[in-house]
């Protein structure tokens, strides 16, 4: 049976010393996890939590963006082979605060996404609807054609993505998606891999917003929810060990 996955991503937060003690108090607390786990980094931390985690295997490390180029003239970018020479294992993409902050599109996500898969790592491809696409009734339609590009480009390897269901009204504002409205997403979604691949009974699709250790089992006892994207509760150890738990 598909073990459900909780990643972890901190965003734009942390130093040297506070991810030693966060990792540390995170590996202490793991024991034999009954879930995948992941901890997307911020880039400039990868190099030290590759370090820190050691040979554990309870945690792989993950990244938060990666570039839509190979190589080259792209000052300031990371390529996906340069995460890749960190160890790294997952790669968000198309995050909604990338999407909002810095103009991502669709078309930009799925070069992203055939990055990721091209240099072996796996794409967390985020998808949501605003608080305005919610109330004017396009959740479905806003998700499905956020997924249809990154299926369109990558559909033969598609059953190596996971996908990240996060409503940009729940995220990082308290507001979680009620479990009966998340799991009306994931099905969607579910049917819409389905029809494009038959292997989709193994893609993870994870629910992301405002999840913690108190609403996680509710989340994650839905049957289109496999793990959760977890932004501000991944940042102390306790809660998101105690969201891995509920994951079992
Ligand atoms: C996220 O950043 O992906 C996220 C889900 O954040 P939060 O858990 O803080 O809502």
């Amino acid at each position: 049976m598909k073990r459900k996955l909780i990643a972890g991503n901190w965003k734009m937060n942390g130093s040297l010393a506070a991810n030693e003690a966060l990792v540390g108090a995170l590996l202490a607390g793991a024991g034999e996890p009954g879930c995948e786990a992941a901890l997307c980094v911020p880039a400039a931390y990868l190099a030290q939590v590759r370090g820190l985690l050691g040979n554990s295997t309870a945690f792989a490390l993950g990244a938060q963006d990666l570039s839509a180029h190979e190589s080259g003239a792209y000052t300031g970018e990371i390529s996906a082979a340069m995460l890749k020479d960190f160890g790294v294992r997952y790669c968000l993409v198309g995050h909604s605060e990338r999407r909002q902050y810095h103009g991502e599109t669709d078309a930009v996500v799925t070069l992203k996404a055939q990055r990721a898969l091209a240099a072996g790592i796996t794409p967390i491809v985020c998808v949501g609807e605003t608080l305005a696409e919610r109330e004017a009734g396009q959740t479905e339609a806003v998700v499905r054609r956020q997924l249809a590009a990154v299926i369109h480009t990558n559909g033969h390897c598609i059953s190596e993505i996971v996908v990240a269901y996060e409503p940009v009204w729940a995220i990082g504002t308290g507001k979680t998606a009620t479990p009966e409205q998340a799991q009306q997403v994931h099905a969607v979604l579910r049917a819409q891999l389905q029809a494009a691949s038959a292997q989709a009974g193994r893609i993870h699709i994870l629910y992301g917003g405002s999840m913690n250790a108190a609403n996680a089992a509710e989340l994650l006892a839905q049957p289109d929810i496999d793990g959760g994207l977890i932004g501000g509760a991944s940042l102390k150890a306790p809660d998101f060990l105690a969201i891995m738990a509920a994951a079992r």
